[in-house]
């Protein structure tokens, strides 16, 4: 079974801002599926939507299934049970909410002693190991936050975020708040983890080239919507979405840090979820707009094997040569 299948899932917020449109995601238990996109364009409010995090008066339609189960419809008691032992999210920025008066151990050993009923020793031991696990020494447990470097505080949070063994993974920006040495040496951990304990993991980035190499596929996202999807180095080395292409142009390599600037050769930002653009939301800082750009929606349409992309410039590729490439012949 599908570890997690997101279908047709909306977020509004109160005022209006429609964060999330529509979204349709699958992951496989073992797979490491990426988000990208720019801020602003709906990311967090996914991931947090997936466990029921969202502030009160956010509207939320859909589907969220984690192992079949409707995370939207299920009891309170149960969504804490999958908060706790199903899945676990590594927020953006998250070294730095551990709590500063409180030893790192005491902070991982929290759940288990309150979700697993597992004794202080239990929780003690297997502390230590999360510890190792994620790199650092298990005398580590006995330290303050202050006390850690911003990588070594970053695995801790991967180790609280493992105590419950979870099958779902979701880390938004793990690595943004780091230096790039640090940041790589996080995402080969996280890799690592994943493939040793056959977890799903949803990575969020703005960083796609970060995406492409740790992930197996890649979902780009503009105003609320997947504009594209498909396996990730397909996706980063030949985006067929213009708002995929500009993102993959825009950042070359790991850790560039030109990946900290807006996506080459687009103009302007991501537009207001409460006062999204006719037609297709991208066009007005689409290269490639058509004049029906500005009216008609994009749908994601069939892009290739296992691809898609919401264009009208991606045909469906069919028996014969497409559209594009009959015009391609007849110019040159
Ligand atoms: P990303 O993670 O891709 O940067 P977010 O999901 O944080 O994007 O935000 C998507 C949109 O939703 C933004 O326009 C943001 O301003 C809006 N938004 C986020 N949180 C709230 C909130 N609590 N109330 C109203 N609007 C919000
Ligand atoms: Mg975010």
């Amino acid at each position: 079974m599908t570890l997690l299948e997101v279908r047709n899932l909306e977020v509004t917020y109160p005022g209006g801002a429609a964060a999330v449109r529509g979204v349709d995601l699958s992951l496989a238990a073992g797979s490491k599926l990426g988000l990208a996109g720019e801020s602003g364009c709906g990311k967090s409010t996914l991931a947090l939507a997936l466990l029921r995090l969202l502030p009160a008066g956010a509207r939320v339609t859909g589907e969220v299934l984690l192992d079949g189960e409707d995370v939207l419809t299920m009891r309170w008691g149960q969504v804490r049970a999958v908060r706790w032992a199903g899945a676990s999210i590594v927020f953006q920025g998250a070294m730095h909410s551990l709590n500063p008066v409180h030893r790192v151990g005491d902070q991982i050993a929290e759940p288990m002693l309150l979700h697993r009923r597992a004794t202080a020793a239990e929780a003690g031991r297997r502390t230590g190991e999360l510890l190792e696990h994620v790199g650092l020494p298990a005398s580590r447990a006995a330290a303050y936050p202050h006390e850690l470097s911003g990588g070594q505080r970053q695995r801790v949070m991967i180790a609280m975020a493992l105590a419950c063994d979870p099958r779902l993974i979701i880390a938004d920006e793990p690595t943004t708040a780091l230096d790039v040495m640090i940041q790589a040496q996080i995402l080969r951990l996280i890799e690592q983890l994943v493939a040793e304990q056959d977890v799903g993991l949803v990575m969020i980035s703005h960083d796609l080239a970060v995406l492409a190499d740790t992930c197996d596929r890649l979902a780009v996202m503009y105003a609320g919507r997947i504009v594209e999807e498909g396996p990730a180095r397909q996706v980063y080395e030949d985006a067929r979405h213009p708002y995929a292409k500009a993102l993959s142009a825009a950042f070359p390599r790991i850790g560039d840090p030109a990946s900290r600037f807006a996506p080459r050769g687009l103009a302007g930002d991501p537009p207001d979820p409460s006062e999204l653009p006719s037609g297709c939301t991208f066009h007005p800082r689409c290269p490639e707009a058509l004049d029906r750009c500005a009216t008609e929606d994009q749908p994601l349409r069939d892009a290739g094997p296992g691809r898609q992309a919401a264009c009208v410039h991606v045909e469906a590729p069919g028996p014969g040569p497409t559209a594009d490439a009959e015009d391609a012949r007849s110019t040159t």
